[in-house]
């Protein structure tokens, strides 16, 4: 099986994914992103906010068929070679993802498990978290819940300490995922562990945390990262180790962005 590294042939990613009408996160976030990372951009969209770096003012979720209408379009006639989804909004939208993905198939599929934004607005429907493990856990090559999300997915306790986020991810991949990347940010300290947990391997990607209060984004970011940087790295451990060094930089430089009275965007 030839790389499109191999190939030299541009790798072709898709987001399925909410719009952040202020660009800082979400479908905008994605398609930043993999345009920086050398991958040429789609995008799914299941719902609109209206939103800026203050907050989610309102959601309207895109009707189900119509999300599969999208997924149809593009299938039928691009290669897609990573996808990775965001913002879901609720479980009719969750089914409707989740059978496009199992109709067409994908070699990597990137599951951020999107629930709450900073400002605290649920961009998951609390009722659909069960959907979310049920329906798109067995179909990611990867997850990256940050440790709220963990917990919510299992219904446990947050992790407080690197132990338990190692524990924790690999329940998540005994309950379906391929690959598990636990984002230590929320533990809290002067440092943020992400542990990346496969089959075979646990490995820790340390980072100091970055002192900015600018990080409206960061997630939508990194999984946009992973799903630019999969198919033309040789693994997950490769991927993870660019995409966070990216991601890294773009929050050191958020500050060079004069974007909004609020949380402001990463510099993608
Ligand atoms: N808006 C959309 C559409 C998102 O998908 C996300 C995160 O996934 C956010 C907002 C939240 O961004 P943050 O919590 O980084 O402010």
């Amino acid at each position: 099986s030839s790389s499109n590294t191999e190939t030299g042939a541009i790798s072709h990613a898709l987001t399925i994914a909410g719009s952040d009408s202020g660009g800082g996160a979400g479908i905008q976030a994605d398609l930043k992103t993999f345009s920086a990372l050398g991958a040429y951009g789609m995008s799914v969209l299941t719902a609109l906010t209206a939103q800026n770096t203050q907050g989610v003012s309102a959601v309207h979720p895109v009707p189900p068929e119509f999300i599969a209408a999208q997924c149809d379009a593009v299938f039928s006639d691009i290669r897609v070679d990573a996808v990775k989804m965001g913002m879901l909004a609720n479980a009719d939208i969750i089914s409707a993802v989740a059978a496009s993905l199992r109709k067409y198939q994908s070699r990597y599929i990137v599951l951020d498990t999107v629930m709450i934004a900073k400002g605290g607005h649920a961009l998951l429907d609390p009722a659909a978290v069960d959907a979310l493990r049920e329906q798109l856990l067995p179909l990611a090559s990867i997850i990256t819940p940050n440790l709220p999300e963990a917990a919510a997915l299992l219904g446990a306790r947050e992790a407080t300490t690197e132990a338990q986020m190692r524990e924790q991810g690999r329940a998540l991949l005994a309950a379906g995922a391929q690959a598990v990347l636990m984002k230590g940010g929320h533990l809290g300290g002067e440092q943020c562990p992400d542990w990346l947990i496969t089959a075979d391997a646990e490995v820790n990607f340390p980072a100091a945390r970055i002192a900015t209060r600018h990080t409206h984004g960061t997630g939508c970011t990194l999984s946009a990262a992973l799903t630019a940087l999969r198919p033309q790295r040789a693994d997950w451990v490769e991927t993870v180790r660019d995409a966070k060094a990216w991601l890294l930089e773009a929050i050191a430089n958020a500050e060079r962005l004069q974007v909004g009275h609020g949380i402001g965007p990463v510099h993608h």
